[in-house]
């Protein structure tokens, strides 16, 4: 059987016609999806769509507004938050703040728990703190709720629950130059002073939803895959939805989400329709039980070694040897045309994207030969098949979803001649002119591409001199050191991607950030210095570098099928450190032992840097 978790990225065996006749297959299957809205297609769920972003888990939570004073506020309780809240707690401070907009911390995984939820990166890698915590996983690949029982556990583990605001948005934060500390005022009403403020406020929050006309007449009951309506399907995150037995259910998006939860749903609805714009690549999931306490035998520091191995294994870094072998390690290679990490300069630029043009085709014939060999229906097989390059769209990994096809009671809709679903009715969904009658919409259509609010202005930010973060970063471009903080806004950190690192698995940058700022922090404290400001002059140095080994991934997304990834169509320059995680998490070390100093306001000194 072709295995997509199982190429072999040593021979090349595509001719060169072969590739020829695939550019231009993929170029007409890219054609067929561009819509000339771009990202405009798609509705936030706020205002009139609200009721998608709506809380199922927690009741609203009834408190009065505070007005205190604490040593470190954290703007987002998902792992960026908590892991840096962790870090601070063990630099020694005391009044530790997280706030969420959600009932409680976890971030993406408080939000999605549809059933089927599973992170498809190892957990020994992705859940972060196991040692710390003593949390054991039960799989390789674990379920969601265990992923969210986790982070609870982290939050308890150091104490981040004792001044936590939930149900809470930050919505504004100014610094007041006299005292040296952030004033944050709340959609609450709280006003909260902060000497240390952190803002990792996640990238995929937000719901998002199609701008399928007529989406607003359905009667059905309707929801979006990130606040899922046990009440209505029953079951839970496990599947068994015996409430949808008797119901003729539409499930719109193919993507990571739609991968998991379709074959739950396909097993237990009366009638599963799923839409689909583009199929997703498939690769072998492999999941699988682990042993009862299986990291007792692991000398101390396995998870920081097996995190790093895995990120220099995805990064093209050379390792000793590949510790979690899975479809993420295996097609590392073909993850360099849009991810950062290593390049081989040993052969000519051209001689090296054509061969990883061929590895790429080599590959993305195998996930579609799997298609043929699991479902049945040639026409259903050849609508799944995906035609683009295989980092156009994320991967996917799944040892259920394809044969869910095969169930008599599942019906594939391909989209893709009308761009998507035509309209929605009082009772079903029309693509072209066919309507499809059912009796619930799931909509497992994604999330707007977070940018942090501080970032899109939805949390304001003003520094020293009154001055906004968002004019300074207008007249001069986005300026931080090392993507985390910025001259003119003191003692304030950002988590996230710019101007930072990027990598497949994303807690591990965010671990790093957390260390990082940790350290920064301890150094402060240490030295009795007034603040934390990086200096102009080594801000702009440091944009100057990013600018400077940025990789050019725009040829590359210019055609690839629109998604996420290319802002559907249109391409996005990279403001990572291109040369990979790895060699920055390096720069990062060497920057501590010799810099420090460097980002520290002593207690004499007044004024911007
Ligand atoms: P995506 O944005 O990846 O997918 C959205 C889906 O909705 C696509 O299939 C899209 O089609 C489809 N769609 C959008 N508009 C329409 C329309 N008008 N008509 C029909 N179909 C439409 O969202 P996901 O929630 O699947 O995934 C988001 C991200 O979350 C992932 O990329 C991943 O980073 C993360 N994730 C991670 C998981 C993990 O295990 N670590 C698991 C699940 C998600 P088209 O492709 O044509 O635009």
């Amino acid at each position: 059987m072709a295995s997509a978790a199982g190429i072999d990225i040593g021979a090349v065996d595509i001719e060169v016609r072969e590739l020829e006749r695939l550019r231009a297959k993929y170029a007409h299957e890219r054609d067929r999806r561009l819509r000339a809205e771009g990202v405009a297609q798609y509705r936030s769920a706020t205002g009139k769509y609200g009721y998608y972003a709506k809380d199922p888990y927690t009741p609203t939570i009834e408190r009065r507004p505070v007005d205190d004073r604490v040593d470190a506020l954290v703007v987002g309780a998902g792992f960026g938050g908590l892991l840096t809240g962790a870090r601070l707690r063990e630099t020694g401070l005391e009044r530790i703040r997280l706030t969420d907009e959600a009932g409680d911390v976890g971030g993406t995984w408080y939000w999605n728990r549809y059933p089927g939820i599973h992170c498809d990166i190892e957990a020994s890698v992705y859940m972060p703190l196991l040692e710390e915590v003593g949390t054991v996983p039960t799989r390789r690949y674990a379920p969601g709720e265990e992923i969210r029982r986790h982070a609870v556990a982290i939050a308890e583990h150091y104490r981040l629950y004792e001044h936590a605001l939930f149900q809470t948005r930050v919505t504004a934060l100014t610094w007041d130059e006299e005292n040296d500390e952030w004033v944050a005022g709340t959609d609450r009403g709280d006003v909260v002073r902060a000497r240390y403020v952190v803002v990792s406020q996640g990238t995929l929050t937000q719901p998002k939803l199609p701008g399928i006309p007529g989406i607003d007449t359905f009667r059905g009951n309707t929801f979006h895959t990130s606040r899922w309506d046990y009440a209505y399907t029953g079951g839970t995150a496990e599947g068994g939805l015996t409430g949808l037995n008797d119901k003729r259910v539409a499930v719109i998006g193919t993507g990571a989400t739609g991968l998991q939860v379709v074959p739950h749903v396909g097993r237990d609805a009366q009638h599963l329709y799923v839409f689909q714009r583009t199929p997703s690549t498939v690769g072998v999931r492999d999941n699988r039980p682990l042993a009862e306490n299986w990291p007792a035998s692991l000398k101390p520091g396995w998870q920081r070694d097996r995190m790093n191995n895995f990120l220099a294994a995805v990064t093209g870094e050379p390792v000793d040897e590949d510790l979690i072998q899975d479809g993420w390690t295996r097609t590392a290679r073909l993850q360099r045309t849009y991810l950062a990490g290593v390049v081989d300069t040993s052969v000519p630029e051209p001689e090296r994207q054509l061969t990883d043009e061929m590895l790429d085709a080599r590959a993305m014939n195998e996930i579609r030969a799997r298609v043929d060999e699991v479902v049945s229906d040639p026409a259903a097989a050849e609508k799944l098949k995906p035609w683009y390059r295989y980092m156009c769209k994320r991967p996917g990994f799944s040892d259920e979803y394809l044969p869910t096809f095969n169930r008599p009671t599942v019906t594939l809709v391909d989209t893709a001649d009308t761009g998507g679903i035509t309209r929605m009715t009082e009772t079903g969904v029309v693509v072209g002119e066919d309507e499809y009658p059912v009796d619930c919409v799931i909509f497992a259509t994604g999330f707007d591409v977070g940018r942090s609010g501080v970032v899109t202005g939805a949390l304001p930010v003003i520094g020293r001199g009154g001055r906004a973060l968002l004019d300074t970063w207008r007249e001069h471009g986005p300026q931080t050191l090392h993507g985390l903080y910025s001259p003119g806004y003191p003692n304030l950190f950002l988590l996230g991607s710019m101007q930072n690192a990027n990598a497949v698995n994303f807690v591990h940058i965010l671990q790093e950030q957390a260390d990082h700022i940790g350290a920064v922090v301890a150094r402060a404290a240490e030295t009795g210095a007034r603040c934390v400001e990086p200096r102009t002059d080594d801000a702009v140095a440091w944009v100057r570098t990013i600018e400077e080994v940025s990789a050019d991934t725009t040829a590359f997304q210019a055609e690839c099928t629109p998604g996420y990834y290319n802002a559907e169509g249109r391409t996005v320059a990279a403001r990572t450190y291109s040369p990979g995680p790895v060699a920055f998490h390096r720069l990062l070390r060497e920057w501590r032992a010799e810099h420090l100093d460097d980002v520290l306001v002593p207690s004499a000194q007044s004024g911007t840097r």
